[in-house]
């Protein structure tokens, strides 16, 4: 029966390749209400047309979930003192780092020692990157979502840092550093259409595999050494994912930052280290690393791509945008109300460097 409590949904992701065992002790995951939302945001792209504008509808999606070029996107906190929220600014600004035309704005007060704030009850929106301590896990939404109505209204959490606020982890640097990717609008790179983690990944059971379970009511190996695959793991607790949910957090993406990039990048901020036992072999494939802290050369190059701060670059980007806009605003009601928070955005930002 206790292994019938503690159910966790979203997405799990070993940040670290020093647990035991088939152990996932550091996690990602989004809280159900969002994934339930994405899901209803998926199943509306996935109606649309094929081509958006003369534009793959994935590449269109993708674009118009990042930010405007040269917008300033302003980002608070729900709790934490002041040096936690200084130091999560000064984490994050890594990413604009070198010729990104973006801003971050944290609202930062060094006479006062305060940084802006948001609070559940809010009623407008505060700010576009909405930060909480409180949920679980290490997680974010993708770029323009956060300010999506349909998906995360004024008073809700687009990113989270469970346990920030009473003790930072020991990697708490690349956790702020990839959740900002998020953020700034990047999925994870082992989906990426350019990776092969995808047929490097051990699925299914060793053949033979008798169901066991550890003391904490996870799937462990049996009697016989053999090995659950990552079906039969996350299906069962602490995670409890449908074979849907696990595909669409593990299978490859048709849309990614590889639309800017091209080759799957194995130093990627964005590729999370998964445990040995997910691999048929783990000594022997690019998925599986160790572990990266910080932002690889193409980390800065896709950021830098993806907002531009050649004028000629920013003015084709917007037109494109605009286009999409037109063609999903005149397409069926049903799905344009997922993207009117982008719109929105566009709109209410100017694009000047
Ligand atoms: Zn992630």
């Amino acid at each position: 029966m206790r292994c019938e409590n503690g159910i966790v949904f979203g997405l799990v992701l070993a940040l670290t390749s020093s647990s035991p065992g088939l152990a996932l002790d550091r996690v990602e995951m989004l809280p159900p209400q969002l994934l339930t939302k994405l899901a209803a945001k998926q199943q509306r792209i996935s109606t649309l047309p094929q081509r958006i504008a003369g534009k793959p509808r994935a590449y269109a999606i993708n674009s118009i979930t990042r930010w405007q070029p040269g917008a300033t996107v302003l980002v608070a906190f729900n709790g934490g003192n002041y040096e936690l929220c200084s130091a999560i600014e000064q984490a994050a600004r890594d990413w604009l780092a070198n010729d990104v035309n973006l801003k971050l704005d944290f609202g930062g007060d060094t006479t006062s020692k305060t940084y802006r704030q948001w609070r559940p009850t809010d009623s407008n929106y505060v700010a576009d990157v909405r930060i909480s301590f409180g949920e679980s896990g290490y997680w974010s939404l993708v770029g323009s979502e956060s300010v999506s109505v349909s998906i995360a209204p004024p008073g809700v959490a687009s990113m989270n840092f469970e346990g920030f606020d009473v003790a930072k982890p020991s990697d708490w640097r690349a956790v702020v550093l990839h959740e900002f990717g998020h953020a700034l609008g990047f999925e994870h790179e082992h989906q990426s259409p350019n990776s092969t983690c995808d047929e490097q990944f051990r699925w299914d059971d060793d053949p033979d595999y008798v169901l066991t379970l550890d003391a904490r009511c996870a799937v462990s190996p049996d009697d016989n050494g053999k090995k659950p695959g990552i079906y039969t793991v996350l299906m069962h607790p602490p995670n409890r994912w449908t074979r849907r949910q696990i595909d669409t957090n593990m299978r490859r993406l048709a849309n990614s930052r590889a639309f800017l990039l091209g080759p799957f990048d194995r130093q990627s901020i964005m590729l999370y280290t998964f445990p040995d036992w997910m691999y048929k072999a783990p000594a022997n494939n690019d998925c599986y690393i160790s572990g990266n802290t910080g932002l690889s050369a193409q980390d800065r190059r896709g950021v830098a791509a993806a907002y531009p701060l050649r004028a000629e670059d920013v003015k084709s980007m917007l037109k494109e945008r605009q286009d999409f806009y037109l063609e999903l605003s005149s397409n069926a009601g049903s799905s344009s109300k997922y993207f009117e928070g982008y719109k929105r955005k566009d709109n209410l930002r100017g694009n000047n460097p």
